[in-house]
């Protein structure tokens, strides 16, 4: 039997196939579950090392074109795509630790990644201890334990708009020879590049900025690429001891890849939070427009917080470019290019004045995403909040009147307008 020869069923399933090669100048989207070998050995040599592709959960090279890219752009040695934010926070951590370990977390992180801390990995047997005054190191060094195996914060925090003194708490980390994993989400590579400060790790929820358009969903995490087994080691036993059947250790194979090369070897592919190869394409096309949109946002968004600042409706603007902000001088030190476009403002109406300017608002969209094209915003305290003490929220930043603000792409006098038609006092309808 040939191809050509074939009968209707069969004809169907095999007639499209080329090997014929095509230099893309886009990134192809390899939509495929797994990939022909080309004989017996290939596909032992494969399922031996590990090189090459064979089953899109374990490599695509789609995926791996925006892992590079994506590395590039932290100025990172590699990189790891995963299915969401929530995924590559995961599995970075899972990466690092196992049962009886220990976490030290901000207590200022976006709520999932708290949930996955608190409930999750809890019952997996890795605790966790939050520290609040995250500015302070003396804070994180009295959290550590002999059996702290990594340091986790949040480059710009919601809804506080903290930023963190990366080189400071890196520090803190280097001194345990554990790593301090940055989630990096709120401020994109195009502001600040945490690796560059001393982190070891960088996460982001990549639906976020780096996809940009609210289409898809997205995680990705960074390595420096500079495990040190000499000095970590003894933090970090499944990458420096033999693995099965005495195997190399992953740091024998990996030098300083090691951290990431078990991530991409072991734990992605068996939690199995694989990305689509279709989703990765619309990431690395988003994140070639990045620094523009960022740009963008930032301007946007620091006219639109000094606006917001100026009105006589509004209590407070948690937004770093404002010098009253407490972290502004960090900023300053930190962001380049711009202080971001997530931020919180609190009116006074409290309640009711939160919700009639979630619904009154007609440019910016109602909804729990961030880091849009569109600008968008959200109640914290009834929605990604709720499930907090109303002192815990206190504590956030978020009171009944804040409103959470992602401010997008848009022309800037049609998003003060319409700031201006909601924030009105008293909103009389015409008859
Ligand atoms: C959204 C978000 C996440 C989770 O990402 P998903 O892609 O929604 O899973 C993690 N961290 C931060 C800071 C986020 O904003």
């Amino acid at each position: 039997m040939s191809v050509e020869t074939a009968r209707f069923a069969t004809t169907a399933v095999h007639a499209a196939r080329n090997h014929a090669p095509a230099a893309s100048r886009a990134t192809p989207v390899y939509l495929t579950a797994g990939f022909e070998f080309e004989d017996f050995d290939h596909a032992a040599d494969h399922f031996g090392s590990g090189d090459g592709f064979g089953y899109s959960r374990t490599g695509n090279p789609t995926v791996r074109a925006v892992e590079r890219q994506l590395a590039a752009l932290e100025g990172g040695a590699d990189a790891l795509l995963l299915a969401s934010g929530q995924a590559a926070v995961a599995t970075a951590l899972l990466s690092v630790a196992g049962a009886g370990d220990h976490i030290v977390a901000s207590e200022h992180i976006y709520e999932g990644s708290r949930g996955l801390l608190v409930d999750n990995l809890a019952r997996l047997g890795i605790e966790t201890t939050f520290v609040d005054d995250i500015a302070d190191p003396e804070a994180w060094r009295s959290a550590l334990r002999p059996s702290t195996r990594a340091l986790f914060a949040e480059s710009i925090a919601n809804a506080r708009n903290d930023v963190l003194d990366v080189s400071a708490i890196a520090a803190v980390a280097d001194a345990a020879a554990i790593p301090l994993i940055v989630d990096n989400t709120l401020a994109t590579p195009y502001l600040l590049r945490p690796l560059e400060r001393g982190a070891s790790i960088v996460v982001h929820s990549a639906s976020k900025f780096l996809a940009g358009h609210g289409s898809v969903l997205g995680g990705v995490i960074v390595d420096d690429g500079r495990f040190d087994a000499a000095k970590a080691g003894h933090n970090a036993a499944h990458l420096v001891l033999p693995g099965r059947g005495g195997a190399p250790s992953v740091a024998a194979r990996h030098g300083g890849l090691a951290r990431i090369a078990y991530a991409r070897a072991s734990v992605a592919p068996r939690f199995g939070a694989t990305p689509s190869p279709l989703n990765a394409f619309l990431i690395g096309q988003g994140a070639e427009t990045l620094g523009l949109r960022v740009e963008r946002q930032s301007r946007n968004a620091l006219a639109v917080a000094r606006w917001l600042a100026e009105h006589d409706a509004v209590e407070s603007v948690d937004h770093v470019g404002l010098p009253s902000h407490p972290d502004h001088d960090t900023a300053v030190r930190y962001l380049h290019g711009g202080y971001g476009s997530v931020f919180t403002v609190t009116l006074r109406g409290g309640l009711p004045a939160a919700k009639s300017f979630v619904e009154g608002v007609r440019v910016f969209t109602h909804m729990t995403h961030i880091g849009d094209v569109r600008s968008l915003v959200l109640h914290p305290a009834s929605t990604s909040h709720v499930l907090r003490t109303a002192e815990e929220r206190e504590r956030l930043g978020i009171r009944p009147g804040t409103v959470r603000l992602s401010i997008g792409i848009e022309d800037i006098d049609d998003l003060i307008e319409d700031l201006a038609q909601v924030l009105q006092p008293a909103r009389e309808v015409v008859r």
